[in-house]
């Protein structure tokens, strides 16, 4: 007697990994030339997959990742909740999609998501047609983990490359290697090798299906708007991110947390107008709560990488903008 395979719904976004090119080397100019495949096709050049789950492809995008923003996030939140109310049976989801935002969409579903179901997010670096590409082995791994029992209890996980990483920590760090996605700071969650999943750690930071976004009803997200620190910077973009109407502003500084003194100006003023402004790094590692920002009504983002401080401040400005409530969440999620 075999045990039943789990039962996935596939949400397919497109990406690298849905990509076919101009022939097995193009590993270059396929974003731009090529074609991308429906779930159904993808799933399909890699049958291996029907070997590791019950599948149930869904087409959601066929696009580049650059293409996904804040509406489809919502969208595919609400697309998940929907599979989960109206196919209890599904054990598991599984949402390839391309590299280049991935790990934003994956930190928005996982402060967000109210379903018990893993969630796993999957990219990959060569396009499906290229010669030795990823994408069939990443798609069975993630397959893998959304169908074990462990990876419950974790949050939204993100699989490439054999590893398993949470997706609060997990960061895109290299253009065009294999093993682009790292864990900086605190490493992988686990791996998966040839005899299944393994895992090592679990998250501790809030994480789906219990946040307080869970319940939520999200439409329409405030604008937040990153602004680059580099020597000699201006108070211009600030400035501008303020005039575009942003709500919030999120400082990707130099490390440990710090803009230029005409960037620091610009910054505070903003803050003094009652836009809700972030410090971030544009290195890893923590932004500490220190003196001249709580004296300037300026929210520490922890060790927040900038656009993940971004998603987070749009969610906690969803209900409200007072200093010390979203300072408090930076420093539990
Ligand atoms: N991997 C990319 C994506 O996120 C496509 C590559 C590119 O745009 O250069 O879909």
């Amino acid at each position: 007697m075999t045990a039943p395979l789990p039962r996935i719904a596939v949400i397919g976004t497109g990406g690298t990994i849905s990509s076919l090119g101009a022939s097995s080397l193009d590993v270059l100019d396929y974003p731009d030339f090529g074609q991308k495949l429906t779930c159904e096709a993808l799933l399909d050049r890699f049958p291996e997959t029907r070997r590791v789950a019950e599948l149930m492809p869904v087409t959601f995008r066929q696009v580049g990742s650059t293409e996904i923003g804040p509406k489809d996030w919502v969208e595919i939140r609400a697309l998940i909740h929907r599979i989960a109310h109206d196919e209890p049976a599904v054990d598991g989801f599984v949402i390839p999609h391309g590299t280049a935002t991935l790990e934003e969409t994956a930190f928005f579903l996982n402060l967000t998501l109210a379903c018990a179901q893993p969630v796993v997010l999957v990219g990959a670096q060569r396009p499906a047609s290229a010669l030795g590409t990823d994408a069939g082995m990443n798609l069975v791994n993630s397959l893998r983990v959304a169908g074990s029992p462990e990876a419950r209890g974790n949050g939204v996980l993100v699989v490439l490359n054999d590893e398993i990483h949470a997706a609060r920590d997990v960061v895109k760090t290299s253009t065009y290697r294999l093993q682009t996605f790292r864990s900086v700071d605190f490493g992988a969650l686990g791996h998966v090798d040839g005899d299944g999943v393994h895992f090592y750690r679990t998250p501790l930071r809030a994480h789906m299906p219990t946040t307080r976004f869970a319940r939520m009803d999200l439409t329409l997200l405030p604008r937040v708007d990153i602004v680059y620190s580099y020597a000699g910077a201006d108070g211009a973009l600030v400035d501008a991110a303020v005039a575009a109407g942003a709500r919030g502003i999120v400082s990707a500084g130099f490390a440990p947390g710090s803009p230029t003194p005409e960037q620091r100006a610009a910054l505070e003023r903003a803050a003094r107008s009652g836009v809700a402004v972030v410090q971030c790094s544009r290195a890893s590692g923590r932004v500490a709560p220190r003196r001249r920002l709580r004296e300037t009504g300026i929210i520490a983002g922890e060790d927040l990488s900038p656009q993940k401080a971004r998603i987070l401040l749009m969610l906690t400005l969803c209900t409200t903008s007072e200093f010390g409530a979203i300072q408090e969440a930076f420093r539990s999620h």
